[in-house]
């Protein structure tokens, strides 16, 4: 048994030894409360048989909940002073691989071929830096990794961004983007005083599951993901603005606009955040068909 590296002081006395600060720039804020990992820890269903894949280790306090109960700890750091630290910290553990890399910059097909492809489940664990929630998400879900669960801190407001469902004011491209592929649900939310140093914001631990099959095939997912984008532009307009604003206005485009939705059941004067993902996929279908 270890002494956790999560508490107040611990994370202080860390810190002052290798004479580091937290960069904002980064995102760096510590988890300075164990009762949080281990329930960040117990979301993911972590196991023996779980590989997980963590962003931003920092300076090990969850990597390290983590490693007590998974078969492997991934973790990509992209900041260097952090290294010799987290060799300390994590030396205790043998089953972490820490990563000197941008996760934005990670080629993910070949991350996968070279250390997942054996692997029984993969979990993605991880107290985002803030700055770059969104594109990190995106990132792993855009990657078609054979992802199992994902339960992320970040921002409250993101998460329920992340969550929402139609006709509220949350719901957009984002939800619709993150739901496409995961069901999403908020796990709980967490005070800033967990933190050192402590955010500006709210926090939130969200949890990704993967779908178990969409109901609907998408033909063209790229096409997809342009429709519902575009119908977000405006939020106040109706479907029918959107579209022609997005993919024109001339007659013979207006005319199989019109007959895509007519063909899809979906009233054109409904505003978008009302149309659930299967509206969107059906509609994007039909546009798909009449050739856009
Ligand atoms: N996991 C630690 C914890 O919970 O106490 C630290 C979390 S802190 C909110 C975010 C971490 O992500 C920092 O360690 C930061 O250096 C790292 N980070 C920031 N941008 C990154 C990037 N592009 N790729 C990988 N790690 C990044």
């Amino acid at each position: 048994d270890h002494k956790d590296i999560a508490t107040p002081n611990r994370t202080k006395e860390i810190l002052q030894t290798y004479g580091l600060s937290a960069k904002k720039s980064l995102g760096q804020n510590f988890i300075i409360d164990t009762n949080i990992l281990r329930n960040i820890v117990e979301a993911g269903d972590v196991s023996e048989k779980t590989t997980v894949i963590e962003i931003g280790p920092g300076i090990g306090a969850l990597t390290e909940q983590l490693a007590r109960r998974a078969g492997r700890v991934i973790a990509f750091e992209i900041d260097e002073r952090l290294l010799p630290v987290l060799d300390d910290t994590l030396s205790p553990y043998s089953n972490i691989e820490i990563i000197h890399e941008d996760i934005l910059n990670v080629d993910m097909d070949a991350f996968y071929k070279a250390r997942l492809k054996d692997t029984e489940e993969i979990v993605v664990v991880a107290n985002l830096p803030y700055y770059i929630t969104t594109p990190i998400i995106l990132r792993f879900l855009e990657s078609h990794l054979p992802i199992d669960r994902m339960v992320l801190m970040m921002q409250k407001e993101v998460a329920s961004r992340l969550s929402a469902q139609p006709s509220t004011k949350a719901y957009g491209s984002l939800s619709i983007a993150v739901q496409y592929y995961m069901d999403a649900e908020v796990a709980f939310t967490v005070p800033k005083t967990v933190f050192m140093p402590q955010p500006n914001v709210d926090s939130a631990i969200i949890k990704l599951t993967r779908k178990k099959g969409t109901d609907i095939d998408i033909n063209d997912e790229e096409l997809f993901f342009i429709l519902t984008r575009s119908t977000f532009v405006q939020r106040r307009k109706t479907l029918w603005n959107n579209l022609q604003a997005a993919f024109g206005k001339d007659e013979r485009i207006k005319d199989k606009m019109s007959k895509a939705l007519k063909q899809s059941g979906i009233d054109p004067k409904r505003r978008g955040e009302t149309l659930t993902i299967d509206e969107f996929a059906r509609l994007s279908n039909a546009f798909s068909q009449m050739g856009f």
